[in-house]
This record gives structure tokens, C-alpha cells and sequence, in this order.
């Protein structure tokens, strides 16, 4: 399983796609990827099956973006099929997110979140989390980098993740425990995977997010690496890739 994200000003949909296919040893079923439009709507398509099938659903989206994500699934929760593979979108439509990893406690969280009024398209603990940011920015006075932060500490589990929302375009949110995440540090550009592999070729310099850290990613801000518990501001330990 695997997750690619970029932004930046290269072609999304190529540089996801091909990091996916780079990303495909690590086994999975099921592979998805959601860009964001010059009007900052996603695009989302996901599938059943290989990066190839999701190539043949998803091709018209090459050239129409500079910033999404993609995501290989190997299922824990719910059953491989195209309504359970990621991303999932969050009920007002505004945030999409991946996952790799299993959210333990998901299903206190749906209960209390389908007692609100949410709905569940899917039977994955990955679309519980993507509810529980929503829930968190409508009901509390907080950004969406600190709702992602305090809805990580509400679950157990393993994750690594990478979120986006459409009100804040160009921006990637991503958080670690127990799976790896990687940020590569390009030249006006950032991309953020699984490994180092799919963006090598286009930048030497990485961050491993380490457990228990978060990254909001911006082209205007650079990359802001917090504790996931306490908020603390972390400086980035920048690595040199070697080919
Ligand atoms: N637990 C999530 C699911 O079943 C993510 C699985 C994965 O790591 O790909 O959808």
C-alpha cells in the first residue's frame, strides 16, 4: 500500500500516477487518486484493482492540475472494492484524504458522528477520520492543519496520512504513527510519499516525518512539522537522498 501527493507546478496527475506505479511492490488492491481543479474542486477516481485500471478511468485528468494525491489501498476494513478505495471525501464535499494504516477506535467515532447527522458511503475506518476533521472545523473555532491535529488525537491505531481541503488550495496536511511518510523538497515544489522512490528523480532533499509529527505543506509557507499531541513546532531534519 501507498500514498503520493504533490504540489507544486509540474502535471499532478503524471507525477501521482507515476509515483504510484513506483509505490506498487508494496502490495495493495485498489488504488485511487483526487486532484483539485483551477476552481479548487477535486477530482476524484478510484477503482478496484491495478494503477493500470485506475489509469484507464481517470486519463482526461492528466494536465488539469498541480496539486492532488493518490493512494494504493490493501484493505483492513471493508471489503476491496471501488466505494471502499480512497481517497474518501468528507460529507460537505470539502476535504479529501488517504490513508495507509487502520484507525482502531473507528467505530465508537462513527456512532457519535452518525448521532450528528453523518452519512457513510463506505465500510472503511479511513472515512470515519475524514468526517471527524469536518465535524471538528464546523463545530470548533480552529484551522484546518489544527483540525487534523485534533482529530489525530482521538484515534488509536496506525496511520499515515494526507489530507487536503478545498478552501485552502495548494496546501497538503500530512501525519504519521507506525507508517512511513516521506516529504521530498523540491525548488517551488513538494511532494510526499510512501518512500523516497517516486520523487528522486526530481528532488535530493527529503524529510522522514517521524512518529507522532504532522506537516502542513504550502508553496507560500514551506513545510511547518508539528507534534501531533502538544502542537510544538519541530525543525525539519533534512536528508540528502543518494541515488
Ligand atoms: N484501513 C484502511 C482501509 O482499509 C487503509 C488500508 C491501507 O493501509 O491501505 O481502507
Amino acid at each position: 500500500c501507498g500514498i503520493v501527493g504533490y504540489t507544486g507546478f509540474q502535471d499532478a496527475y503524471d507525477i501521482v500516477i507515476n509515483g504510484l506505479r513506483r509505490l506498487e511492490y508494496r502490495g495493495y488492491d485498489s488504488a485511487g487518486i483526487v486532484l483539485e481543479d483551477k476552481n479548487n474542486n477535486f477530482e476524484v477516481k478510484k477503482t478496484k484493482g491495478k494503477v493500470s485500471d485506475l489509469v484507464d478511468i481517470s486519463e482526461n485528468l492528466k494536465g488539469t492540475s498541480h496539486i492532488g494525491m493518490g493512494h494504493t489501498r490493501w484493505a483492513t476494513h471493508g471489503v476491496p472494492s471501488d466505494r471502499n478505495s480512497h481517497p474518501h471525501v468528507s460529507n460537505d464535499g470539502k476535504i479529501a484524504l488517504v490513508h495507509n494504516g487502520i484507525i482502531e477506535n473507528y467505530d465508537t467515532i462513527k456512532t457519535m458522528l452518525i448521532g450528528k447527522g453523518f452519512t457513510f458511503l463506505s465500510e472503511t475506518d479511513t472515512e470515519v477520520l475524514v468526517n471527524l476533521i469536518q465535524y471538528i472545523l464546523d463545530a470548533q473555532n480552529v484551522d484546518f492543519p489544527q483540525a487534523v491535529r485534533y482529530a489525530l488525537n482521538e484515534v488509536y491505531g496506525a496511520y499515515a496520512i494526507t489530507v487536503m481541503h478545498q478552501d485552502y488550495p495548494g496546501v497538503l496536511v500530512v501525519g504519521r504513527l507506525g507508517s512511513p511518510l516521506a516529504i521530498g523538497l523540491g525548488d517551488k515544489e513538494y511532494f510526499i510519499a510512501s518512500d523516497a522512490s517516486p520523487f528522486v528523480e526530481f528532488t535530493k532533499e527529503a524529510v522522514y516525518l517521524e512518529d507522532g509529527h504532522m506537516a502542513t505543506i504550502s508553496l507560500e509557507k514551506g513545510v511547518d512539522i508539528r507534534s501531533i499531541k502538544e502542537n510544538e513546532k519541530i525543525e525539519p531534519a533534512i536528508q540528502e537522498l543518494k541515488v
